[in-house]
Formats: structure tokens, C-alpha cells, sequence
């Protein structure tokens, strides 16, 4: 796999152009653009360029412009653009920082400083999408937490509102956990959320589907477009997977081995509620399934 960088130069000037890939070829791909246009044209698309050196001066759209629609987009708005430009005015280089230029390189360039200040910030963005990622990682079970859940329920809560499309969210809670860490140890109780979260993974495995542990012994799954029939069978399934695993649990109240306890809800989004009241509603089914007596799937269809 080649895993250099890419980085996209954009220039009116033919003879900028040569001497700027010239100069970067050997240690990046390097991707060209003569013109705003061109440009939104190479920005959009995959994989997306790592980094863009942007000339300000140029016919039709302008690089202010064209860093204006890469502000836009929440696919391109993190790609550090450094402007590269023949203008020397003090105001210019203030705007172009001011709408959201990394750097500023001003022509005629001094082709190792160009090169440093190249290699610093493609530095800074790969530390920048690493802690991005790790923020939305739960640590233990190394699968996506509750921040980016929710991160993750209020855009597909949008998105089914606009299609008219249902939604579905489950909450699972492992049953007498307290007991199993008393009995086990904690450090065999962390060995079992990772083992859960590995059935929840499996199983939550269309594209928008999302898996996420909530806190403590508690995890959710978001399934999108998923019915109450669709929503219940998938909880059936990875309930009766838990069991499966045979995991020893001599002190439950439920069981000889390990279970767990789901609450499910489907809806259709609307103005009129929001997504906290399909997380309410889930949780009090998993309230209602604890209270039955656990090792069971409790639903509520909302949409009838
Ligand atoms: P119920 O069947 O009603 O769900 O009872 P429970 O014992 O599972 O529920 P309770 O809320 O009383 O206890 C949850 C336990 O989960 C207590 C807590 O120590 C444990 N726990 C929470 N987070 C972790 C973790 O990261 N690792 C381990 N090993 N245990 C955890
Ligand atoms: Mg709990
Ligand atoms: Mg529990």
C-alpha cells in the first residue's frame, strides 16, 4: 500500500505548478489543479488530498473562494490549506489566515522552508485525526462510546427525519454484573464487556448501523431504517449470543452463565421529539425487561 501523503497544488501558473511538484514529488503524491474549479474537482474526491497549497490570484474562482467551499464541507473543512501567493500586502496574508489558512507561503519561496512548513503541518493534522479518533473510542472495549454515539444519533436522527425513514435504538445491560466482578474479579469483568462488545460489533453490521458502549456494564446500538420486528430480531439474536458464549456465572440470579437484558425502541423521527426520547424510551424497556426478570428482550413500537 502506498501511504504517502497527497497533497494538491493549486496554481493558474503553469511554471509554478512544475517547480512546486518538482520540488515535492519525492517524498509525497502529488496531485495538480490550474484553476478553482479543477480544484473543487480533485478536493472532492477520494481520498481527499492531505494537504493544499492554494494560490490566491487566479481567474474565475479565487483561492479565497475556494477555501470558502472547503470550509463548507464537513468532509473537506479539516484539510490544512496553506496559501502560496505573489501577494505581499500584510491585509492579504491576515485574510487568508483569518478564513481558516494554516500557513501562508509568499513567492518567490524558499524551497526548503516551503518543505518544512509542509512536513510540520501534515504532522499536525495526523496528531489532530489520532486524538479525534481516541476521543470517540472507549478505551476498554476499544468501540465507539457514548460521545460519538450521541454525536452519531443526533446526525441519523436528522437524516431519517428528512427521508421519513424509522429509526431504532436498543440499550443492553449485563445481568448481575456486580456479582460476577465480586465473584470473578474486576479484571475477568472487563474480559466479559469486551467480550459482549465483540457480539454487538458482529452484529450491528450495516453501514449506519452503530454499536457503542454507554457506560459501565450498559451499551446501545442505533439501527437505522430497522423496524420493530427487524429492531427485536436482532436484539433476540445477540441476547441468545451472550448465552451462547457459556460464559460462567455461578452467582447470577437468572442463570448458569452470563446474560444480559435489552430494551428496544422504534420510532419515526419528528419536530416533535427529539433523540433523548428514544434513549428515555429504550431505557425504560430495559427497565421493564430487568424487571421480568432479566435475559429478555423488551420492545416498544412507537410508530403505531
Ligand atoms: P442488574 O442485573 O440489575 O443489571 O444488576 P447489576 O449487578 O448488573 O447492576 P449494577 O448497576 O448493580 O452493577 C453494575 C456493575 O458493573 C457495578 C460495576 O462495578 C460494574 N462495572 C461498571 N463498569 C465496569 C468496568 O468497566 N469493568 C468492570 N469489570 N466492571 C464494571
Ligand atoms: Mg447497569
Ligand atoms: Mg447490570
Amino acid at each position: 500500500m502506498d501511504d504517502k501523503s497527497k497533497i494538491l497544488i493549486v496554481d493558474d501558473e503553469r511554471l509554478n505548478l512544475n517547480i512546486l511538484s518538482d520540488l515535492l514529488r519525492p517524498d509525497y503524491k502529488v496531485v495538480l489543479a490550474k484553476n478553482g474549479a479543477q480544484a473543487m474537482d480533485r478536493i472532492n474526491h477520494e481520498p481527499p488530498p492531505d494537504l493544499i497549497l492554494l494560490d490566491v490570484l487566479m481567474p474565475d474562482i479565487d483561492g479565497y473562494e475556494v477555501m470558502r467551499r472547503i470550509k463548507e464541507s464537513e468532509q473537506t473543512k479539516n484539510i490544512p490549506v496553506i496559501f502560496i501567493t505573489a501577494l505581499n500586502s500584510k491585509q492579504d496574508e491576515a485574510r487568508g489566515l483569518e478564513r481558516g489558512a494554516v500557513d501562508y507561503i509568499r513567492k518567490p519561496f524558499h524551497p526548503p522552508i516551503v518543505k518544512a512548513r509542509i512536513k510540520n503541518h501534515l504532522t499536525i493534522a495526523r496528531q489532530r485525526k489520532l486524538l479525534e479518533g481516541l476521543a470517540n473510542l472507549d478505551g476498554l472495549t476499544e468501540m465507539p462510546n457514548r460521545r460519538s454515539f450521541e454525536m452519531a444519533l443526533e446526525k441519523e436522527w436528522r437524516r431519517c427525519q428528512r427521508a421519513g425513514e424509522v429509526l431504532s435504538l436498543v440499550m443492553l445491560d449485563v445481568d448481575c454484573f456486580k456479582q460476577y466482578n465480586d465473584n470473578y474479579g474486576h479484571t475477568s469483568g472487563d474480559d466479559v464487556l469486551r467480550k459482549v462488545a465483540r457480539v454487538l460489533l458482529k452484529e450491528a453490521k450495516r453501514p449506519a448501523d452503530i454499536a457503542a458502549r454507554y457506560g459501565g456494564e450498559e451499551f446501545v446500538i442505533m439501527l437505522p431504517e430497522t423496524n420493530a420486528a427487524g429492531g427485536r430480531y436482532i436484539s433476540e439474536r445477540i441476547r441468545s449470543m451472550i448465552e451462547a458464549l457459556d460464559i460462567p456465572h455461578e452467582h447470577s440470579s437468572v442463570n448458569r452463565v452470563l446474560t444480559t437484558s435489552l430494551g428496544g425502541v422504534t420510532l419515526l423521527p419528528s419536530s416533535a421529539s427529539d433523540p433523548q426520547d428514544l434513549t428515555v424510551a429504550a431505557d425504560s424497556m430495559l427497565y421493564e425487561a430487568k424487571h421480568r426478570g432479566r435475559n429478555q428482550v423488551c420492545w416498544t413500537d412507537l410508530t403505531l
